[in-house]
């Protein structure tokens, strides 16, 4: 693949950074090769995104559901139609297997139908009226201009849960890939311009900075951001009254397994939680809570399955695991994996930078295992975002319920067991917005709300899929007329 010169799309033009400047992205299998580059957006690159945005909301609010329906339609069509090419571009971007890329881009469009669909079942409601000569109604439009702010791990997907609803209730939008994966950024805004969307609806500014700038401008009315915790904080404290906020942030999601388990099954449910997208995903699990009675047969068949994978560039056929993301995650893992072990911690497996010519130009990292972990440490605390679990020893249900909830965050838990009425209880004490039983962490239904509580999200649950979002990009006012 050649090198792709990506720029800002403001006002339906192609445009670069106006002082020019640029940053690159390289493949992160082979860090020889710069898959894109693109502008390092300034300040005055974004407001001219959001005024491009404000100019064009009038018409589109003004459009039918009908037609915004027809468009999104349209959008997952030509996105089905380049589902291959596409997803060869994603593993040279961000680096995971084919197969998981593939994945990706045929299911993004699948968000843009379910929004396709929200668009027409956008309604108010009419109250009964103690006023006889009067109607009570509540009248729904759109918020106005959304800041969509996405993370790379899953470039298409995320992003498509939060422009497909905003376009949907009639809202413009600036849309902030991440610099990791700006050509997806790109894409993506390609595939709605094909489907026929008005210059000016979606816009697109890249950067490392871009992000805050958009955060910044008092005329973006919604921001929608999908990151890390750390980042989230910095948000929310620039959003101010009259603007709206939705983030989905990370998490230290545990796998609970009880004495009664199947252990096969539950070794199956840790090592796809934790190892998938080389650890990568935020339902990713990085505690496994494991009761004494069984936690060293869980250990040695985890340890199994951890060494099935196969490292290296996501096009090879056999590979199941990809590189992480940059140098940076890299060297985190090497600095996670040395303070546990330092703290007290033991390796099973893994623990340091697989060798070969395979991953020789890459930032690998393979699966690892760390026995021994207690829950005061780091490794227990914090998220590392790649594959690093750390096991801890519990006595039963209570133990296990209190130490998972004892942290800041709560995106997804799991529980393997065969007793019903532990997994109820579970069910009903985990704080986690997504909470499930003898399946992995991460994966979500489509159409089925998700989102993270505590420090894992905006504490709603409901702000990312399903049908619930659309309460974030429709505005509601409450209507009487009188005769
Ligand atoms: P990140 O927070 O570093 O960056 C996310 C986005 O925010 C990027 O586009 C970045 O450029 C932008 N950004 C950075 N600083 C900003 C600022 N001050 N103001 C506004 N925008 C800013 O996260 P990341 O490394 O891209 O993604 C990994 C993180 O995302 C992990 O913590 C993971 O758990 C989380 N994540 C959460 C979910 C979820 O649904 N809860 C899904 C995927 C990823």
């Amino acid at each position: 693949m050649g090198v792709t010169a990506v720029q800002n799309r403001i006002g339906g033009e192609r445009s670069r950074a106006s002082d020019g400047a640029t940053f690159e992205r390289r493949n992160p299998a082979d860090h020889r090769e710069v898959v894109s580059t693109a502008p390092e957006s300034t300040e005055q690159d974004v407001a001219a995104a959001v005024e491009a945005a404000q100019k064009a909301l009038p018409r589109w609010a003004a459009t039918g559901p009908s037609e915004r329906a027809v468009l999104l339609e349209r959008a997952a069509v030509v996105l089905e139609q380049r589902a291959d090419e596409l997803a060869r571009a994603l593993v040279a971007e961000e680096g995971k297997p084919f197969k998981d890329a593939r994945n990706e881009t045929v299911r993004t469009p699948g968000n843009l139908r379910l929004y396709a669909g929200e668009a027409l079942r956008l309604n108010g409601e009419t109250f009964a009226s103690d006023d006889p000569g009067a109607t009570v109604a509540t009248a729904v439009g759109p918020v106005g201009v959304v800041g969509v702010i996405t993370p790379w791990n899953f470039p298409l997907t995320l992003a498509s849960r939060k422009i497909a609803p905003a376009l949907a209730a009639g809202n413009t939008v600036v849309f902030k890939p991440s610099p990791l994966t700006p050509l997806m950024g790109d894409v993506l805004a390609d595939i709605f311009d094909e489907a026929g969307l008005p210059p000016g609806v979606l816009n697109v500014v890249h950067g490392f900075a871009a992000g805050a700038h958009l955060v910044g401008n008092d005329s973006v009315g919604a921001v929608t951001f999908t990151g890390s915790t750390a980042t989230g904080a910095k948000i929310r404290s620039v959003i101010g009254l009259g603007r709206r906020l939705q983030m989905e942030l990370g998490g230290k999601n545990p796998v609970v397994v009880l004495e009664d388990a199947d252990l096969d099954a539950a070794a199956a449910v840790v090592a796809q939680s934790s190892f998938s997208l080389t650890g990568q995903a935020c339902t990713g699990a990085g505690r496994i809570l494991v009761d004494d009675a069984v936690h060293d047969g869980l250990l040695e068949r985890v340890v199994a399955l951890a060494g099935k994978h196969v490292l290296g560039p996501g096009m090879r056929e056999d590979v199941t695991m990809g590189p992480l993301v940059e140098e940076a995650a890299r060297d985190t893992m090497i600095a996670a994996v040395e303070q546990a072990v330092t703290a007290g911690a033991t390796v099973a497996c893994g623990g340091e930078p697989p060798q070969g010519d395979a991953v020789e130009h890459g930032w690998f990292f393979p699966p690892t295992v760390l026995a021994d972990v207690t829950p005061d440490m780091e490794i227990a605390r914090e998220e590392v975002f790649g594959p690093i679990i750390g096991f801890e020893r519990v006595q039963g249900l209570d133990d296990a319920l209190q130490r998972a909830n004892a942290s800041r965050y709560g995106l997804t838990a799991s529980i393997c067991t065969t007793s019903l009425a532990a997994a109820q209880r579970f069910c009903a004490e985990m704080e986690a917005g997504m909470v499930k039983v003898n399946r992995p962490t991460i994966g979500a239904a489509p159409n089925a709300p998700f989102g993270g509580i505590k420090h894992s999200g905006t504490e709603t649950h409901k702000e990312q899929l399903g049908h619930t979002v659309m309460d974030f990009y429709t505005r509601y006012r409450t209507v009487v007329v009188g005769i």
